[in-house]
């Protein structure tokens, strides 16, 4: 079995799920006691936020790609980015270490494009629906049309991400919220909807809405699975 390198902390309520999707599936993949071989790096949440917001990705990318580079140091074979915002800073990590990135877009179009989809809506926070590394990268590698929420549910479902879901707040009235806005992007033609933030499907999931969802924290541990589990 391949040992799993993960960046994680942001945020950790994410990761948390992660540490047990991956070893639920390899338990599910290999049987018995297996369980995944797993190397982590998490980080302090607050200090990539603060470059977020302070538009210092360079700076968050360096602080990453040094932590993937002491990942792939202690034995990790693949690396994964336990979070969406940062893929934004996906092609400085890749360039500092040797080992395949498991990119979560590729993940997730790789469970969108079987089902013939072609126009997808995107919850994520502001940096993922509005910067273009994410919605171009769907579109110029696996050829998927994104829509997002206009600017002020993309504010709505921001705030929640940052005041409420990376601290583990869930509330009812946020989740009637992500769904009013899930709606919104099916009635615009939206077939169906990624949860384009690790954090979301904690908060919202198919018992809550008809309209289909991806979650990309469950899609992005199931291709890491497959991957560490592949007999080569
Ligand atoms: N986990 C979230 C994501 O998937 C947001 C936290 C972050 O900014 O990394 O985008």
């Amino acid at each position: 079995m391949k040992t799993i390198g993960l960046l994680g902390g942001m945020s950790w309520e994410s990761t948390t799920l992660y540490y047990r999707l991956l070893n639920e599936g390899v338990k599910a993949a290999l049987g018995g006691l297996h369980s995944a071989d797993i190397l982590m790096h998490s980080v302090d949440f607050a200090v990539i936020a603060e470059l977020q917001n302070a538009n210092q990705w360079e700076e968050a990318g360096t602080l990453l790609a040094k932590a993937a580079k002491g990942l792939e140091r202690a034995g990790a074979d693949f690396m994964l980015i336990g979070t969406n915002t940062m893929h934004i800073v996906a092609p400085q990590i890749a360039d500092a270490i040797r080992i395949p990135l498991l990119h979560i877009a590729d993940a997730t179009a790789d469970a969108i494009k079987p089902k013939g989809i072609k126009k997808v809506g995107l919850l994520a926070t502001r940096f993922t629906m509005e910067k273009d590394f994410y919605k171009g990268h769907l579109q110029d590698h696996h050829g998927i049309e994104t829509i997002v929420p206009d600017a002020e549910d993309r504010t709505t479902v921001h705030r929640i991400i940052y005041e409420e879901l990376c601290l583990g707040h869930l509330s009812s009235q946020s989740r009637d919220t992500y769904v009013q806005i899930i709606d919104k992007l099916a009635q615009a033609g939206a077939e169906c909807i990624i949860l384009g933030c690790t954090e979301i499907g904690l908060l919202v999931d198919e018992r809550h809405t008809t309209v289909p969802l991806l979650d990309t924290a469950s899609l992005h541990a199931e291709a890491a699975v497959k991957l560490a589990t592949a007999q080569i």
